[in-house]
């Protein structure tokens, strides 16, 4: 009798575990996504909305004509699983036995978490561009500005790409800019965070630029209201920020249903797991990929992928039989648009902080420095997400880490697939060796 994989959100981590489990494992194994609606979104793309450089209804696809033949859709809410009776409740009244389940839920906002940001002044004077429906009306808003305070604030992590808020910064200075309108805007990043990100050597780079720019940073802002009527963020502690107009990535939470299934999930309802991304190991069969896990690697959708390659190896090894032996050492990268046509490349693992060098492959792009080509390889990365890493074709987007970055459980996995792909150089910038500001950060020119 075929075994059953049943797979929990058919977003990026569950659309590409599925299609790399099809290619990999035998016809026996029937693999099922269940997912509650039928459009599966682009969302780096979001990033480009406000600006009238994507256009939203480009971002979104049938999620179904995502997933290779053989491989069931059903469109229906997840209500709850039973870990006991190996069994997953749908919100339709079905319920579903698995012998697999691998849970891809990813995380939602939850921006009625933060006082009054759901209130009277959101959609005129505080927006979002983490929602499609939320950047479609931020991109009429923007358009409209004329000028004042505008302050980009990140409520807290874990939120799906730490580094989006800050891409949305530098292409606001671009944007601005370019509308003639700079000078009369004041801007201001707001985050929780004590610094710009959370890695050293990119927190420098990062700071650095938007020190050039102009935009001046608030730190450790724990912000607990959002006061769209009065114009102003208000921490726990007290401090306020003025705002004229708010663009704010609320707090995240893991999907509703985990919290409502025993045994599942943290207080955040994020799934717990080791790194061999089991979700539990009382629980042989479970795993968890891409934002529903706690791990502590980036919510994204390129850890979603490298992730998805550990995650296939080991339910294959489960369903035959066979103890997991892969481990995810939390490889993750990330363009991060600076607006002016450039933007940085970081690579990194939980052991490695971003490098500098080049990353490995045909075109290889500069890490840790803003270019023209990183800036396209963004722009194309849309085409190979749908072409490539979405349909789990092996090939380009396979590419590892530099050797710089390999830690021993990603060498032995990339010495299993034919190490020859990591390679790499280990060079810190001499800017990021002395401390940041060794470097000319003149304005670019506008394009
Ligand atoms: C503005 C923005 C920019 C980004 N830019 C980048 C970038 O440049 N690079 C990068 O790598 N990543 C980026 N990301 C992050 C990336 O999009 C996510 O990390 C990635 O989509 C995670 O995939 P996932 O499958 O875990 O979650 P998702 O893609 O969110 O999929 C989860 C799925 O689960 C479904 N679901 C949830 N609850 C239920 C339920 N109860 N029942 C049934 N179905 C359910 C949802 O409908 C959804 O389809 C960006 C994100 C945003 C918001």
């Amino acid at each position: 009798m075929a075994r059953r994989g049943v797979i929990l959100g058919g977003g990026t981590a569950g659309t590409l575990t599925a299609n790399r489990l099809r290619r990999s494992a035998g016809h026996d194994t029937e693999i099922v996504v269940f997912d509650r609606d039928d459009r599966h979104l682009y969302r780096p793309g979001l990033l480009f909305v406000p600006f009238g450089m994507a256009p939203p209804a480009r971002l979104a696809r049938p999620r179904a004509r995502q997933l290779l033949s053989g491989i069931g859709f059903h469109q229906a809410g997840v209500d709850r699983v039973d870990l006991e009776t190996k069994t997953v409740a749908l919100d339709d009244g079905e319920t579903v036995a698995y012998d697999v389940l691998v849970i891809a839920t990813g995380a939602r906002l939850a921006p009625e978490k933060t006082e009054c940001l759901t209130g009277p002044g959101s959609g005129r004077t505080v927006h979002t561009f983490y929602s499609l429906d939320g950047a479609a009306a931020l991109a009429g808003a923007m358009a409209r500005f004329q000028g004042g305070r505008l302050v980009v604030n990140l409520v807290d992590l874990p939120i799906k790409c730490p580094v989006a808020p800050l891409g949305f910064c530098f292409l606001t200075d671009w944007f601005l800019s370019r509308r003639g309108l700079r000078d009369c805007v004041q801007l201001t990043y707001v985050t929780s965070l004590d610094g710009a990100f959370t890695k050293a050597t990119c927190n420098r780079e990062l700071s650095g630029l938007l020190k050039d720019k102009g935009v001046e940073v608030a730190t450790e802002f724990a912000t607990g209201e959002v006061d769209g009527e009065g114009g102003r963020l208000v921490s726990y502690e007290g401090r306020e920020v003025p705002f004229d107009f708010a663009v704010v990535v609320p707090l995240h939470e893991g999907a509703e249903y985990v919290g409502r299934s025993e045994g599942l999930g943290d207080p955040l309802g994020f799934v717990p797991t080791d790194d061999q991304l089991q979700a539990a190991k009382a629980w042989p069969g479970v795993f968890v990929v891409g934002d529903a896990t706690h791990l502590r690697a980036s919510k994204a959708g390129s850890v979603a992928h490298f992730e998805g390659e550990i995650l296939v190896h080991n339910v294959r090894r489960y369903l035959a039989g066979e103890p997991p032996d892969a481990r995810f050492g939390g490889h993750t990268n990330c363009f991060i648009e600076s607006g002016f046509g450039l933007a940085p490349l970081i690579d990194f693992n939980d052991t490695l902080d971003p490098v500098t060098g080049r990353f490995p492959g045909p075109v290889s792009l500069p890490l840790l420095m803003e270019s023209r080509l990183n800036h396209v390889g963004k722009l194309a990365f849309e085409h190979l997400y749908w072409h490539v890493l979405l349909p789990g074709r092996p090939g380009e987007s396979d590419r590892n880490l530099s050797s710089s970055e390999v830690d021993d459980d990603d060498a032995d996995l990339c010495r299993a697939r034919g190490g020859a792909r990591c390679r790499g150089v280990l060079r810190r910038s001499p800017a990021v060796e002395r401390g940041h500001g060794g470097r000319d950060r003149r304005r670019p020119r506008h394009p």
